[in-house]
């Protein structure tokens, strides 16, 4: 077999990060009839590219199978919401942006972020890709454009105006053309506009062993090194970053035209750079030293919950993330273990998980079946979910959560 091409640097492939098995497209939750036919399953190993750094997922699917019809509704998280109408508030105030701005968001999911511009009088478009979820934003006063996005796209919608703000929350990692992504943004922004963009950090995956959050539709894995090179080589220049709690650690990154003089490198950008340098992101050994941890940690969570039933205790799971997804097909866990999951969307309530088959349910299973045991899925909203649910220590009930190994939490 040829190896792949590095999806930034087009050099070959073959050095693995992290090999979880085979598993289904983490977002393909299954209807009930469904249950007794067969499920695509696709090699979910991430390698890391020997030239530019970068870590990546091959792509086995189109994106049209992967990305639509997505079931993922962003304003089911209000910790979520929250973070959004902060970024609004920092962004306006940061940029002065007001009746006469532009912002445009890529993956706009269903407006739930353009939504707190359009409180503020800012005019915004969204583009988005799955049209079921598009369809949600323009019913909140948000426009939207039901398209991928790219250079294509991009002249097109510069053609009409440019954008201000350009910004894009958990799409780049997402993207399965990068060079075309980045490409089009440089085409979209406006002379003096900012581009900010979030996205899991790469060095808080490796240092919290956050493998679970490796999944089909997470193409790229980026530091701050490596997202960098990818912008500058698109005639963009990274001048500033935050580093967020959100999805478990991530980077706010903010852009601008290479020649945009007038928005210097911060020292906070200096100083990820350097500490990125020191954890060993710049070192190959660093990435080949890592596949060892994950099998480590699948041992780890299965004993744990082989523990738990020996004891007689009964588990169930809260939430029916991707990254719950990934990790239930890597150990092999499913109603061996989970009696079933429970999530707030109506849209995956009566599916079945993907791979493990684990049935979702409403929340309210929780009060009619008093588990002894709630694993959280999404263990990076561990907090607002254990408030929200206090209720289930009434009953004696614990919750677990990885943070980063499996463990019951106090
Ligand atoms: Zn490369």
């Amino acid at each position: 077999m040829t190896p792949a091409a590095c999806r930034f640097c087009g050099a070959p492939i073959e050095t693995v990060f992290a090999d979880l098995g085979m598993s289904p497209l983490a977002n393909s939750y299954l209807p009930p009839e469904r249950a007794n036919a067969m499920e695509p399953f696709y090699p979910l190993r991430a390698l890391v590219c020997e030239q530019c750094l970068l870590v990546q997922l091959q792509q086995f699917e189109t994106p049209e199978a992967i990305f639509s019809d997505y079931a993922y509704f962003s304003s089911y998280s209000t910790t979520w919401l929250e973070h959004s109408r902060r970024y609004v508030e920092a962004m306006i105030e940061r940029w002065g942006l007001g009746a006469s701005s532009h912002v445009v968001e890529l993956a706009s999911n269903d407006g739930y972020l353009l939504q707190y511009f359009v409180e503020r009088g800012v005019p915004v478009l969204g583009v988005e890709p799955a049209a079921n979820v598009a369809a949600a934003a323009v019913e909140r006063g948000v426009p939207t454009f039901v398209e991928f996005f790219g250079v294509a796209t991009a002249e097109r919608l510069a053609a009409e105006r440019k954008a201000d703000l350009l910004l894009g929350n958990n799409v780049l990692a997402h993207v399965p053309d990068l060079n075309d992504f980045v490409a089009g943004m440089k085409v979209l922004l406006a002379d003096d506009g900012v581009i900010t963009m979030e996205f899991p950090h790469l060095l808080r995956l490796i240092e919290d062993n956050q493998y679970d959050t490796i999944y089909h539709e997470h193409f790229s894995y980026f530091s701050f090194l490596t997202v960098r090179r990818v912008f500058a080589a698109h005639g963009l220049r990274l001048f500033d970053v935050e580093e967020l709690e959100t999805h478990g650690g991530s980077l706010r990154i903010y852009g601008a035209h290479e020649d945009d003089d007038a928005k210097p490198e911060t020292e906070r950008a200096r100083e990820l750079l350097a500490r990125e340098e020191a954890a060993g992101l710049t070192d190959l050994a660093t990435y080949r030293g890592y596949a060892q941890r994950v099998t480590d940690d699948k041992r780890a969570v299965l004993s744990l919950l082989i523990a738990l039933k020996r004891e007689g205790r009964t588990i169930v799971g809260y939430g029916a993330p991707a990254k719950g997804n990934t990790l239930l097909n890597y150990c092999g866990i499913g109603t061996d273990f989970l009696d079933y999951t429970v999530d707030l969307n109506p849209h995956k309530q009566g599916h079945l998980l993907p791979g493990s088959h684990v049935p979702i349910r409403p929340v309210e299973a929780l009060r009619e079946t008093r588990p002894d045991v709630v694993v959280i899925l999404p263990w990076n909203l561990r907090a607002e979910i254990m408030e929200q649910h206090a209720y289930v220590r009434e009953w004696g009930g614990r919750f677990a959560a990885r943070a980063p190994e499996l463990q019951l939490l106090p």
